[in-house]
């Protein structure tokens, strides 16, 4: 089995060397790899340390233009990896990023300025002390999804990338919204989500899923392995997962 698409492919645009591709090195690559279609999706603008910018998202849109001239046996995409920033559902999609960007992905990240002082001691603190503390992990699962819920409800999301990471959530409830509003979930092949049980529960709402990279470095483009591991043990069918060919 392999993936003919992958979305979720930083480049050097994601800012402090998170990665230092060059979108023309990656394109190679995945033609390389016999993927068809790739969107290259740095860190949302409000990432402090690896975000892209504005002036970023512009110059990455005019190059992919030009690659999709050269090119001709791929399809070229611009994507983001957006933010989550506020309990309210807030993220760092802008109408620059909604303009411009063909794949809008959407996951949790810690390096962001996270809105309100409440919401900066829940998401940072006691996101932290769930871990240890079994009621405030019941508290934080519940305000964490509804945020999340909240987010998928404002924007038109894609893709919610390695749901599960970082922050404590209830697959179930955040599957469920994301089957009714046609959200992928992501298999991401370089952190652990979704897990083996995280797929079989989702599973069950009937959303479907797509397999995603995360590379930081062209070499990894299209790198599935992990993810099929899991999905394989959690007994996925291949047609739920939108990129993969049996
Ligand atoms: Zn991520
Ligand atoms: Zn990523």
């Amino acid at each position: 089995m392999r993936i003919n698409k992958d979305y979720h492919i930083h480049s050097k645009y994601s800012k402090n060397g998170h990665c230092k591709s060059e979108i023309e090195v990656i394109v190679q690559k995945a033609i390389s790899m016999g993927l068809d279609e790739i969107a290259i999706s740095d860190h949302g603008i409000k990432h402090i340390l690896y975000g892209t910018s504005e002036k970023n998202l512009i110059k990455a849109k005019d190059e992919i233009r030009n690659l999709n001239e050269k090119y001709k046996s791929i399809n070229i995409k611009l994507g983001i990896e957006a933010n989550l920033i506020g309990f309210d559902g807030l993220t760092d999609i802008s109408d620059l990023v909604v303009e411009n960007c063909e794949v809008i992905q959407m996951g949790i990240h810690y390096g962001v300025i996270f809105k309100g002082i409440r919401g900066f001691v829940e998401f940072f603190l006691l996101n932290f002390l769930s871990k240890f503390i079994p009621p405030i992990k019941k508290y934080m699962i519940r305000r964490n999804t509804d945020a999340m819920i909240k987010a998928m409800d404002k924007y038109d999301i894609d893709i919610i990338t390695h749901p599960g990471d970082k922050i404590p959530v209830d697959i179930g409830r955040l599957s469920k919204k994301a089957a009714e509003t046609h959200t992928l979930l992501e298999i991401n092949n370089s952190h652990k989500h979704l897990t083996r049980e995280e797929i079989i529960i989702a599973a069950k709402s009937g959303v479907d899923f797509i397999i995603g990279s995360d590379s930081h470095d062209y070499e990894n483009i299209g790198k599935c392995s992990d993810s099929l591991e899991r999905l394989i043990q959690a007994g996925l069918l291949v047609n739920r997962v939108v990129n993969l060919e049996a």
